[in-house]
Order: C-alpha cells, then sequence, then structure tokens
C-alpha cells in the first residue's frame, strides 16, 4: 500500500513537470534527433509512430506460454519483481525525459499498452534487471523484438529494434545492465522517430512508466560499454567500436576518469588521442585511433597495454600466443617485441624487428 501510494506521487510528480506541452520531449528528441526525423514530428505522426504491438503480443505471448519451452523452464527465475526499474536504455535517457503515453489512441480504437521512449537510432537497450531471453522475433507491428522472463514471473517486451545484440538468443541468461540490441524504428515504427516500445506484462500488459524511476549509473555504464569491447575478437572492429564509443559517450568515459572508475586501455588511448586533435583544431567529430610515439623495447605505459591488446586478438603467431597467456601488462618485454615482429612480417612491413615506427603504426591504424 505505501508502495503504491509512493508511485503514484512520484507519476504525478513527472506529469506536473511534463506538462509544459511535450515541450520536454521536444527539446530532447529535437538535440539527439537528425533533421530528418523531426519532419515526422507533428501529433499525427505520433499517433502513427507509437502503433504498439498489441496483437503482436497477444499471439507470440500465447504462442510462448503453451509451446515455449525455455519461458517455462525460465519462468521460475526466482525473486520478487523489483518496484524501482531501472531505464532500459544504458545512455542517453533520463527519468524526467520519459512521457506517459500509456492508453493513448492508436488506430482501430486501439489504446497503447507500453511506454515509447525516444531515443536516437543505435542507441543501446539493455536489461534492466537480471534475465532470461524468453523470444525473439520479427512481426508486423513491433518489428524485431525481443522478450525477456524477469524476477517476479514478469516478462518483459523490447520492440521496433534496429538490430539485436550479437549472439542473442532464446534461453541466454543476461544480468542487469547486458546488451539486448539497439534502437530503431523497424515495424509500425517504420519512417517516424526511433524509439524503443517497452511493456511490462503478468497476467496481463502493465505500464512501467512509474516504476522507471532510475537509469544506470556512471560505473554500469562503462562497464557495459568495457564488456562489449571485450566481446570482439578481430582487433580492427575492436578499435573501430571503441572509436564509435569514445566520439558517441566521451561524456560518460569523461565522468568515469573523473570518478576513478577504470576506463580499458583502448578508450583511455583514444580520449588522449582526441583530446589532441581537438586542442589542434581538427574537430571532425571522428576519432582515429592512433599511437602518438613510437614504442620499443623498454618503454611503459597505456600505449603499450593496447599495443599488446592489438598483438593478442590480431594473433599472427607463436609469440603472440604466448603474450596472450602473460597478457596485457603495459611493459614492453622481448615477448611484446617478438609478437610484433611476428605481425610485421604477416603484414610484410620491413624491417620486421618489432619496433613500433611510423610505418606499422600507420598499418594498424588502418587496419
Ligand atoms: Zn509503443
Amino acid at each position: 500500500m505505501f508502495i503504491e501510494t509512493n508511485m503514484l506521487y512520484y507519476r504525478a510528480m513527472r506529469h506536473a513537470r511534463l506538462l509544459l506541452p511535450g515541450a520536454a520531449a521536444l527539446f530532447f528528441i529535437a538535440s539527439t534527433m537528425p533533421s530528418s526525423a523531426l519532419a515526422g514530428l507533428n501529433p499525427d505522426s505520433r499517433v502513427q509512430m507509437g502503433l504498439d504491438a498489441r496483437e503482436d503480443v497477444q499471439e507470440t505471448a500465447n504462442d510462448a506460454d503453451d509451446d515455449d519451452r525455455e519461458w517455462r523452464r525460465s519462468r521460475s527465475l526466482g525473486g520478487e519483481a523489483e518496484d524501482d526499474l531501472t531505464i532500459p536504455i544504458l545512455i542517453g535517457v533520463e527519468v524526467n525525459d520519459l512521457v506517459d503515453t500509456w492508453g493513448d489512441a492508436r488506430s482501430n480504437g486501439r489504446t497503447h499498452e507500453g511506454i515509447d521512449i525516444m531515443a536516437p537510432r543505435g542507441s543501446l537497450i539493455v536489461s534492466p534487471t537480471n534475465a532470461v531471453v524468453a523470444k525473439i522475433g520479427t512481426y508486423g507491428l513491433g518489428g524485431k523484438y525481443v522478450y525477456t522472463n524477469n524476477p517476479g514471473g514478469e516478462r518483459f517486451y523490447f520492440a521496433h529494434l534496429d538490430g539485436y545484440a550479437d549472439g542473442l538468443r532464446e534461453g541466454q541468461r543476461l544480468n542487469r545492465g547486458d546488451l539486448i540490441g539497439y534502437v530503431g524504428n523497424t515495424g509500425n515504427a517504420a519512417g517516424g522517430p526511433t524509439h524503443l516500445h517497452f511493456t511490462i506484462y503478468k497476467r496481463g500488459a502493465h505500464n512501467p512508466y512509474p516504476r522507471l524511476t532510475r537509469t544506470f549509473n556512471t560505473r554500469d555504464r562503462v562497464e557495459a560499454l568495457s564488456s562489449q569491447l571485450t566481446m570482439v575478437e578481430n582487433a580492427p572492429d575492436r578499435l573501430a567500436l571503441a572509436q564509435t564509443y569514445v566520439s558517441r559517450y566521451g561524456n560518460v568515459f569523461r565522468e568515469a576518469q573523473a570518478d576513478r572508475v577504470r576506463l580499458p586501455a583502448l578508450v583511455t588511448l583514444l580520449m588522449d588521442s582526441s583530446t589532441v586533435r581537438v586542442a589542434t583544431g581538427r574537430t571532425s567529430g571522428t576519432v582515429s585511433p592512433h599511437f602518438t610515439r613510437d614504442l620499443e623495447l623498454g618503454d611503459t605505459g597505456s600505449d603499450v597495454t593496447v599495443l599488446q591488446e592489438f598483438l593478442i586478438t590480431t594473433a599472427t603467431g607463436d609469440a603472440a600466443l604466448s603474450l596472450q597467456r602473460t597478457g596485457a601488462t603495459g611493459y614492453f618485454g622481448p615477448l611484446t617485441e617478438r609478437a610484433l615482429a611476428e605481425y610485421q612480417h604477416a603484414a610484410d612491413i620491413s624491417p620486421a624487428i618489432g619496433y613500433l615506427g611510423p610505418l606499422t603504426r600507420a598499418h594498424i591504424q588502418t587496419g
């Protein structure tokens, strides 16, 4: 009883703040969307955009109830439902950005069963609780969607995804903060602004809005981004992803640095190099990974760690495999020298003697 009263209070407070007619939402969208997306932002298209996936939900939920063994098995996911949920967008959406769109009118006399969380394309959708992936699919209304089973017998529905997390599969266990997919506008959201449609099911649909009272903190955010980087085995892809993260989430990393949260070495190096670029007036918005100095036997530093990680993930020979067992230490020892020489030999860089000079640096940067 106490909790419910509390929630109503929160809800009322948020309504009060959002009564300025949609101003907060418009500002949020305007500040994060490409201008082409703004063209669709009028009351009519908002209704179209927000058409929910109610039929889809009913259909697949029944399927799953009857046939899906994973769903049954994971239905026992223990614990109580969490009253206060974390907004399932890792970065970029604050509690005050949310607008309660539950019950809004939709086409064919339907009402909206869920909340539409506005976010730029590609924003990271993560699990707000520990969970199990119950169902992954595509449907006309919901587009690319994912259902998860959550504590307390609840089931969460994420729709209109641009894409799924790499390797996401039904039955997979998720920790709080693990990636589910990317914000998009698939299904009947096509052509409208990108957003996440989110609904909670337990014997019917429930409005998530009053419960979305928290966001992931800086440490959670950095941890989630780091684990995404770790999962990319191919070195050039990993550099490219780190590059994207640094240009997109630089503020999160800077906050983390201020809070003394440890950052992945690759991110630290890229941040340093982006600072250099900004300082020299090259603010093109892209950050290119580069070593700011030559490296050789005896050097130490975070750039040595990055080089070692690169050699380990590229793994061109025996020395790289030995280095993998030792791990990236930040000290340029004989093993690093041999691994670098192997890389140079494989890449046809001469002399292949394990000295990181301009030629090898350029080669690593361009993949
Ligand atoms: Zn919706």
